[in-house]
């Protein structure tokens, strides 16, 4: 009230850190990372009919360097692991990652030699995404709760 009088304009107050997370929170950019049949969802979410740039997540990178979530959408094989490592450890700092479908979460249908049976055995993983695959607005959901999660995340 006192500071809209002096300055004759509305003027909101935070703080750093709640500002450095809104940031963070809404400008979430994911690697482009497909591996499977999960990964035509995951396309669908940021085309516009299920838009998920109205979250402020829509801008894939072509590059680890610039991204700072990691989709795994699909099954992991263990020839491809490494690769996903080396991706994830190329991501600056703080990065999430989204394990998209049963086979990235625990292999699916395919428990066999070839693949890897959870992808939270090569990387860290914040948030798991359900189903096989998952629709598009399940992905969101899962996006929203990243960004949930980030709000509490210590900066
Ligand atoms: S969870 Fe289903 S849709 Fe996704 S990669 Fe596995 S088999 Fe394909």
């Amino acid at each position: 009230m006192g500071l809209e009088t002096e300055f004759d304009i509305p003027v909101l107050t935070t703080t750093v850190e709640k500002m450095v997370k809104w940031a963070r929170r809404s400008a979430i950019w994911p690697v482009t990372f497909g591996l499977a049949c999960c990964a035509i969802e995951m396309m669908s979410m940021s085309c516009s009919r299920y838009d998920i740039a109205r979250f402020g997540a829509e801008v894939f990178r072509g590059t680890p360097r610039q991204s700072d979530l990691m989709i795994v959408a699909g099954r992991l094989s263990r020839k491809m692991a490494p690769t996903l490592r080396r991706i994830y450890d190329q991501m600056p700092e703080p990065k999430w990652v989204i394990s998209m479908g049963a086979c990235a979460s625990i292999g699916g249908v395919f428990d066999n030699y070839a693949l890897v049976q959870g992808v939270d055995q090569i990387v860290p993983v914040d948030v798991y995404v359900p189903g096989c695959p998952p629709r598009p607005e399940a992905l969101i959901y899962g996006i929203v709760q990243l960004q949930r999660k980030i709000d509490r995340m210590p900066l």
